[in-house]
């Protein structure tokens, strides 16, 4: 059956413009990362994706890696496109990457110019699209002049294949550098994409989030739930169907540290005083400062997504409850 998105799809979602840029982005986003790989059915893949639209969910984050194998989500969410959201473009804001291998040689890595602009000719013919919404370097290139990534993200504007721009994993000092030189080229820096959760606080550490603010760039934060991590379900025991439980995986259930599991739990006994699930309290945590515009989860399935959601009703958080996340969970 052909999927019809719901009429009442932006009734609950909550919209926040991406820095000082025109572009707005749902306070949750759906990245494609690690479960929408070669595995994954069309139809169970679609469930999610319809039901993510369907709340409103207009973004979907993609990379040109991300499967596995990689390319496999740009090949699903392609897909996706043609046969179920393809009357929705208009609506959807579609995010890819380039910055981590992938293919052979000294072209298929990093930040050239050469990588990035045809990975992004490869990322489209995946996906069947004519344009990205939203072009990321994946992550700065300590041996490509910044210039030169910074000009590939620019010639991709240019060429009307990508509408705005963003850097993911930038430190602060090579972000201000970023936004600089793409000023200079006239284009703007529209988007960050770090990690950022209650237990990786990076972005605070460093000031890339004090420097996104000044600079007018939004946030998105990837990993709000440390991989799962922050759901409390490590503290519990049992990884089976787990992320962490996949001895290939990028989370080992057996490396996560006994300080963290009891931050964990003491942050799980302030959720359950405010009626919300461990994930719930944690996303409106990562959404909490004026800077950030969304938070870019991962779901393995449906039950995970509506969970999720839940956080819609009730962002906000009072200074005491910050202060005893902040005493259960900074270094
Ligand atoms: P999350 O921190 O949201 O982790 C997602 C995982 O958490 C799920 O796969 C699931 O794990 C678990 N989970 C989610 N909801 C629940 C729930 N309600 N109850 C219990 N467990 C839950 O984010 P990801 O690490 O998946 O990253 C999200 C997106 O961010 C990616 O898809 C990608 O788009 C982007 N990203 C970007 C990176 C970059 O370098 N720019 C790097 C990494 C991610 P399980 O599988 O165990 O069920």
């Amino acid at each position: 059956m052909t999927y019809r998105a719901d009429t009442a799809r932006y009734d609950t979602m909550q919209y926040r413009r991406s820095g000082r840029s025109g572009l707005k982005l749902p306070v949750i986003s759906l990245g494609l990362w690690q479960n929408f790989g070669g595995t994954r059915d069309y139809p169970s893949a679609m469930e999610i994706l319809g039901y993510a639209f369907d709340q409103g969910i207009t973004h979907f984050d993609l990379a040109n890696n991300y499967g596995p194998p990689a390319g496999a989500s740009e090949e699903l969410f392609g897909q996706v496109m043609a046969r179920d959201f393809r009357p929705y473009r208009d609506e959807l804001i579609i995010s890819t990457k380039a910055g981590y291998t992938m293919w052979p040689g000294p072209y298929g890595d990093f930040g050239s110019r050469k990588y990035l602009l045809a990975s992004l000719d490869q990322s489209l013919k995946r996906m069947g699209l004519d344009y990205v919404d939203i072009f990321y370097s994946h992550r700065y290139d300590p041996e490509t002049p910044l210039e030169e990534t910074m000009g590939a993200l620019a010639q991709a504007v240019r060429s009307g294949k990508a509408l705005y721009v963003g850097i993911s994993s930038y430190p602060e000092k090579e972000t201000r550098q970023a936004h600089a030189i793409l000023k200079d080229m006239g284009i703007a820096t529209t988007i960050h994409q770090p990690s950022y959760s209650m237990i990786n606080r990076w972005i605070e550490n460093d000031h890339t989030i004090d420097a996104c603010g000044e600079l007018g760039i939004g946030i998105i934060a990837f990993s709000p739930l440390a991989q799962g991590v922050l759901s409390g379900k490590y503290n519990a025991g049992g990884t089976e169907g787990t992320r962490g439980g996949n001895p290939n995986g990028t989370l080992r259930a057996s490396h996560i540290e006994p300080r963290v599991l009891d931050a964990v739990g003491k942050v799980a006994e302030i959720a359950r005083s405010r009626g919300q699930s461990m994930v719930q309290l944690a996303l409106s945590w990562a959404l909490r400062r004026p800077e950030m515009t969304s938070a870019l989860i991962g779901v393995r399935n449906l039950d995970q997504l509506k969970d999720n959601l839940g956080v819609l009703n009730n962002l906000s958080l009072s200074a005491d409850e910050v202060e005893a996340i902040d005493a259960a969970t900074k270094d």
